[in-house]
């Protein structure tokens, strides 16, 4: 076993456009369970590691497994999405017109298809899945409300409510609090760290604030910073912070 028990480990990743390599050698490994921010500036290459991993994107060279057996760049992206790795993009994706309580309900039917989905009563583990969802993402209070008529903040809530009833053992999470107030950015720290343990989650994001709730002072837990399509540092908070390198890549010097 040469991914030391990773939850997904990438090793070696290169792709070029044109000649221009968006990740250039790009190894990590993230553990069962971990919560692992990544940041960097525009252009270090974090859509394109998040599109290789959902394959999206086929790297030139490198390998990227899920899990210690599977190999990702042999599956297709519906494949890998439906073998337990949800992404969720940054823009919401809800059924506008449909409530949150039927949002979850086709979510958890998906594999049946959308069409026949409906056709299927719930059963009473069903319900009590999407009940349970509905607390997680606090929206218990918003069941029957149609999801067009949510806050912007509440759509994304939903939206991870729709992964997490499919449940993914990696999430895949691109700027999730973009537009959010401060407290709905407050709320999803809580959420993100209510999963830590039980589900692994990367999380793109530049706002500070969230990461620094994410990471909250624990100098074991990781941040990746990205520059020019590899690893530029790794480490605690505190430590990419100080490192002089991550500073000078900042500040564009
Ligand atoms: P980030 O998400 O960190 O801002 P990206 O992964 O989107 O970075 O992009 C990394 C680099 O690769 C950028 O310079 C971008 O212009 C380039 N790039 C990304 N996708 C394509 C593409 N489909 N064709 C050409 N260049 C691309």
């Amino acid at each position: 076993d040469t991914t030391h028990g990773a939850i997904l480990y990438l090793d070696d990743i290169t792709v070029s456009f044109d000649g221009f390599k968006a990740l250039n050698a790009l190894s990590m490994s993230i553990s069962a369970g971990e919560l692992r921010c990544i940041i960097g500036p525009n252009g270090a290459g974090k859509t394109t590691m998040m599109d290789v991993i959902t394959g999206k994107t086929k790297p030139d060279s490198g390998r990227v497994y899920f899990g210690s057996t599977i190999d990702l760049l042999r599956m297709r992206e519906n494949d890998i999405a439906s073998s337990g790795v949800g992404r969720k993009f940054q823009k919401p994706t809800v059924f506008e017109r449909l409530t949150v309580f039927e949002n979850l309900e086709l979510a958890l039917k998906a594999e049946r298809g959308v069409g026949a989905a409906m056709r299927f009563r719930l059963s009473g583990e069903q319900r009590d899945r999407i009940d349970s969802t509905l607390e997680l993402i606090h929206l218990q209070g918003s069941a029957d409300r149609v999801a067009g008529l949510l806050s912007h903040g509440q759509k994304q809530w939903l939206e991870i409510g729709m992964l997490l009833i499919q449940d993914p053992q990696l999430l895949l999470l691109d700027e999730p609090v973009a537009g959010m107030t401060d407290e709905e950015t407050e709320r999803t720290a809580e959420l993100f760290l209510s999963l830590e343990g039980s589900h692994s989650l990367v999380v793109v994001e530049h706002d500070m604030t969230f990461i620094h709730a994410l990471t909250a002072g624990d100098p074991a837990k990781k941040v990746t910073v990205l520059h020019e399509g590899s690893v530029l540092a790794e480490g605690s908070l505190a430590d990419v912070q100080a490192n002089e390198q991550v500073v000078e890549v900042y500040l564009g010097r």
